[in-house]
């Protein structure tokens, strides 16, 4: 199914095609010629050319402001079976060189505009991979892909999922249930468990948030771990649990985890139990919500907390409401934590800076009136690349702060 190399030609207006020089895999719809898309529709295949008629680039339309998402700037690459191939199998070489292909794991290994593939998600959980498309481009490229993945990974690769029914919002197309499996079965619920550095997660992709796991924590939760000893720690926005595991591992003297989602209590639940099955008494988890868990405490329960929200902006619009909210969350839980205490906390919003992230936690740190000390500041992990032409792929920001 994939679209052999097509007619589709794009000019871009005259001067616009500098950005492109600069890499930046997306060109605005301002940037083009709009005489040339008549014809054109969402997903289909496109030539760049500048307003002179030179090679710039290939990639997909959308009828959007980002009207082009470029897949090469190679002139002799064409977007056919061997491409997909080829990249997927680059993206492997990065996992390898990171040292993270081994059995049971997991990790991310295609990356959208960090691998160079804008649109197209792909995670592996141990013989399972996750495809997730987030454009009608990728959606119609998916049998080459899936083609693409069992050529690079082999006979270790079980089942394809494609998951993609939220992400995949076409504006030209309804598209029916976007969510099948493209290769064998979904394996039983007790052999869909992965392992991250000694902890073991049972994995639901099905129902589970995104393709299933958190993988971009994985480096923060051995942080995690390494600053749990003896603490009494609090995971709050604990999903399915990772940032709990890591602080028992780590040797905390209790640890409780909230999340307002009674499936991710119930996966945090499974979770603990299936690695620290005689450790009952140490771990509790509850289903409430974050802040007002966070209002009910007296403040010195707790002298390790992790502050992990799901995203509080999706867009620019409204950034200053997100700020506002990592600004409550924050001081919220700096006025409750115990002195001494060491404090995660994050941002997964990609139009929050990590400037305006910090300038946040430090407006909340003044209305708490706490003297704060930066330890480290996170990121992602490196199986989410961002590509440098594309800094805009840096998402997670993380502080650890030490609290007087
Ligand atoms: N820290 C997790 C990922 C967190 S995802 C990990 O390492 O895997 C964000 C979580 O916040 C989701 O599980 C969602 O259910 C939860 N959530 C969203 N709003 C909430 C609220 N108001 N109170 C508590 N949890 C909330």
């Amino acid at each position: 199914m994939s679209q052999i190399d097509t007619p589709h030609i794009i000019h871009l207006r005259p001067g616009k095609d500098e950005p492109l020089e600069r890499r930046h895999p997306w060109v605005f719809s301002g940037a083009i010629d709009r005489g040339d898309t008549d014809h054109i529709e969402e997903g289909d295949i496109v030539e760049l050319r500048s307003s002179e008629d030179r090679f710039v680039a290939r990639g997909y339309w959308s009828p959007e402001n980002i009207a082009v998402r470029i897949l090469t700037f190679d002139p002799e690459e064409t977007i056919d079976q061997d491409f997909w191939t080829k990249h997927i199998s680059d993206a492997l070489e990065v996992r390898r060189a990171l040292d993270l292909i081994r059995d049971g794991g997991a990790f991310r290994l295609i990356n959208g505009e960090g691998d160079s593939i804008p649109g197209l998600i792909i995670d592996v959980y141990a013989s399972m991979a996750v495809v997730q498309a987030h454009t009608l481009g990728i959606h119609r490229e998916r049998t080459a892909i899936c083609e693409a993945l069992q050529t690079v990974l082999g006979s270790g690769l079980k089942t394809i999922y494609y998951k993609s029914a939220e992400t995949l919002v076409s504006s030209t197309e309804v598209l029916d249930s976007t969510d099948e499996l493209l290769m064998g079965a979904l394996p039983r619920r007790e052999e869909s468990i992965i392992d991250e550095r000694g902890m073991k997660f049972y994995l639901d992709v099905v129902k589970g948030q995104k393709t299933g796991f958190f993988l971009d924590q994985r480096d923060n939760r051995s942080l995690l771990r390494h600053y749990s000893e003896r603490r009494r720690v609090l995971n709050v926005f604990c999903y399915t649990g990772g940032f709990s595991l890591a602080a028992m591992l780590g040797g905390a003297e209790r640890v409780v985890s909230v999340d307002s989602s009674e499936r991710a209590i119930d996966l945090t639940a499974r979770n603990m139990a299936l690695n620290f099955p005689d450790e009952e008494g140490r771990h509790e988890e509850l289903a409430v919500d974050a802040f007002e868990y966070l209002e009910s405490l007296k403040g010195d329960e707790y002298d390790l907390m992790v502050l992990d929200p799901p995203a509080f902006a999706k867009n620019r619009r409204v950034l200053s409401r997100a700020l506002n909210g990592y600004r409550r969350l924050n001081r919220i839980a700096l006025q409750r934590i115990a002195p001494g205490s060491i404090l995660f906390t994050f941002s997964c919003s990609q139009v929050v800076s990590p400037e305006k992230f910090q300038e946040a936690v430090f407006t909340a740190a003044l209305q708490a009136g706490r003297e704060v000390r930066i330890l480290h500041r996170l990121t992602q992990a490196p199986d989410h690349p961002v590509n440098i032409y594309h800094p805009e792929g840096e998402y997670l920001k993380g502080l650890v702060l030490y609290v007087k």
